[in-house]
This record gives C-alpha cells, sequence and structure tokens, in this order.
C-alpha cells in the first residue's frame, strides 16, 4: 500500500504539512536526516506561540504532536533517491525503498559558509541573516551588515530600525552607487570599503572586525547573506530553479516542473523564515489533500461498481 505523500525534510515545512495532511486522514511518511538551517541557532524568534523556543524543542513538540495522528510516520531517514512518477513514485531511503503517490520537498537550503576566518563558528551566535528573528535581543548594539554586491545594499537601510550604529563593510568586493552612499550618510550608517581580514571574537561572541590595513572596527553583531544552494536530492531530481536557484512552484499549487512532485519551504523562495516555511508548505498540504481525495474517492466509488 503506497503512502499517499512522502514528505522530505522535518523542519518546520515538513512538521506543518504532516500535521495539516495527517488531520486530513491522509497517509503519510515524513523521513528527516539533520540538520535544519538553524541548528546553530540557540533559540527560534518571530514564530508566534513559539518565541524563544530552542529548535530542538520546537521539533519535539512537533513531533509529539504528529503522534496523535495513526496515519502519520515519522522517520529519522534520509531520502537517497526518487524515481517514478505522478501516483507511483519510489522514494528509497538509507534502509529501504517505499512507494508514494506524491512526493513534497521540504529539504530547506545549505547556507556555505564564507571563508572568513571565524565565520563558521560565530554563525547563528553573532551572525545572523534576519533582523526579524535575531535583532531584539541584540538592539542597540554595534551592527555590522557584510555586503557581497550592491543589489544587497538596501538590506542594511532597515537594521537602523534596531540600531543606531551600524557599520556596512563591501570588502573592497565592489564599487558602492553614489546614491547609495548619500543614503547611507543621511541615516548615519557608515560604510567601510576596505577589504576585511578577519573576524575578531571572544568565546564565540564577536567584537569587533580587522581591515587589511590592521585598523578594527568595533562590531558585536554581523548580518551577513551566504551563498545557497539546494540539497543533492533535489538538484538530482531535476525539478525547475529560477535564477536565484529557488525550487520554481506553481504559485497556488506549490507543485515543480516534475509532475507529482511539490515543494514548501526555504527551498522555494529567498523569504526565509519558519512560520514562512510552515505556511507554504500548509498550502502544498493542503492542495495536496484536494487532489488526492478526488483520485481516491473516484477509484473507491469506480472499484465498489465492478
Ligand atoms: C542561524 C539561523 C537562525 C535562524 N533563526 C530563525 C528564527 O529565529 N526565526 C525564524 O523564523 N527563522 C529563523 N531562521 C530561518 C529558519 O531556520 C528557516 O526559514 C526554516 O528552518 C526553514 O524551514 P524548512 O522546513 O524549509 O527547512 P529546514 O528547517 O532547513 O529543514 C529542512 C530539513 O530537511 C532535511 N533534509 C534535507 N535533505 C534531506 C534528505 N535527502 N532526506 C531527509 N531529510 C533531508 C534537513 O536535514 C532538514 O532537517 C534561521 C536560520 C538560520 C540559518
Amino acid at each position: 500500500m503506497p503512502y499517499d505523500v512522502v514528505i522530505v525534510g522535518g523542519g518546520p515545512a515538513g512538521l506543518s504539512a504532516a500535521l495539516a495532511l495527517g488531520r486530513a486522514r491522509k497517509r503519510v511518511l515524513l523521513c528527516d536526516a539533520g540538520p535544519r538551517r538553524n541548528a546553530a541557532a540557540e533559540h527560534l524568534h518571530n514564530f508566534v506561540t513559539r518565541d524563544g523556543t530552542p529548535p530542538r524543542e520546537f521539533r519535539e513538540i512537533g513531533h509529539r504532536q504528529l503522534a496523535e495522528y495513526s496515519s502519520v510516520e515519522v522517520r529519522d531517514v534520509r531520502v537517497e533517491a526518487i524515481t517514478g512518477t505522478r501516483g507511483a513514485f519510489q522514494v528509497k531511503l538509507k534502509t529501504n525503498t517505499v512507494e508514494a503517490r506524491r512526493v513534497l520537498l521540504c529539504t530547506g537550503m545549505i547556507d556555505e559558509m564564507l571563508g572568513l576566518d571565524g565565520f563558521r563558528e560565530l554563525w547563528g551566535h553573532s551572525i545572523f541573516q534576519c533582523p526579524y528573528c535575531h535583532g531584539w535581543e541584540v538592539r542597540d548594539r554595534k551592527w555590522g551588515y557584510l555586503a557581497r554586491g550592491v543589489e544587497s545594499l538596501h538590506f542594511p537601510l532597515q537594521l537602523r530600525g534596531w540600531t543606531r550604529d551600524v557599520v556596512v563593510f563591501t570588502g573592497a568586493a565592489f564599487d558602492v552607487p553614489e546614491p547609495m552612499r548619500a543614503r547611507f550618510g543621511e541615516m548615519g550608517i557608515r560604510l567601510e570599503t576596505r577589504p576585511v581580514a578577519r573576524l575578531v571574537a571572544h568565546e564565540n561572541r564577536l567584537e569587533s572586525i580587522e581591515l587589511s590595513d590592521g585598523t578594527t572596527i568595533p562590531c558585536e553583531v554581523l548580518f551577513a547573506h551566504p551563498p545557497q544552494r539546494q540539497v543533492d536530492l533535489v538538484r538530482a531530481l531535476g525539478v525547475g530553479l529560477d535564477e536565484e536557484g529557488y525550487v520554481r512552484v506553481d504559485p497556488m499549487t506549490r507543485e515543480t516542473s516534475v509532475p507529482g512532485i511539490y515543494a514548501g519551504g526555504d527551498l522555494q523562495t529567498r523569504m526565509q523564515g519558519a512560520i514562512i516555511a510552515a505556511a507554504s508548505s500548509v498550502q502544498a498540504a493542503a492542495m495536496l489533500n484536494h487532489e488526492l481525495t478526488v483520485e481516491l474517492a473516484t477509484a473507491e466509488v469506480a472499484g465498489g461498481r465492478e
């Protein structure tokens, strides 16, 4: 008997979709191989009712709530490959192969750590990607933004809402257009264009940024957007990606370019956050449920007529 849906990935997106499908009485297998994107973070914020919850606890609560729904199975297992077509997928797990009518990808994105000395260790502790997630706790402190291109220069404007002390570091990687320099000046945002040599930290807390000429700029919190990539499974599936590398989905159904394979969560948008990931995957779950219910009920009635 095939699963109605195999969900790949058990972060906020996968857990939320499993809940919606379980409540809709669909037979679901949720496979998760960890680690999640926010594994380095101490607390999850900006998710109403869960503000300040450690990521591990968020997952445990999710598993406890899913245990109430007998048609949902949760396994700590990696999905290695997916073959077959809509209605009859073979999902190869590390341990065995299962059949599924549909697949929902909730595999998140991989953040590629920058080569800058100390970046990996400070990620999630003093280096963050989102001020809504971690800005409040460090408001009014000395903040920096590591800009990677001209297109990223609008991002630090909003940081001024959390602190008056914002420095934008370009690392001499690109030229800053004059209108943007003027805007930074008007808002009291400082611009530092010299190359960055290293991050200076004490006990996993950032203290300053050292430039290539030896100057140190005090900085306690750094925002950055390292490059992201899809996990190997998604790349191997050959689903269509947009120009930034996110999975293209139909805005309503959340189906990818491969019929029968859907996607929800970080992997299909640069607008990333736990509650946003949960919302998009619940939308996918609702669309999947609608489609499967029509299909299964029609087959049931036709079977009864024979
Ligand atoms: C440091 C940091 C801190 C953050 N803090 C916050 C915050 O405070 N608030 C907030 O709203 N957002 C925060 N975010 C963003 C948030 O973590 C993501 O938006 C959210 O986790 C996305 O959920 P997701 O389910 O799409 O992906 P993920 O949470 O990344 O989950 C994807 C899961 O899929 C699994 N997986 C991948 N491939 C396979 C496979 N082949 N087989 C089985 N499993 C697989 C992964 O191991 C992972 O467990 C933070 C992000 C970072 C990097």
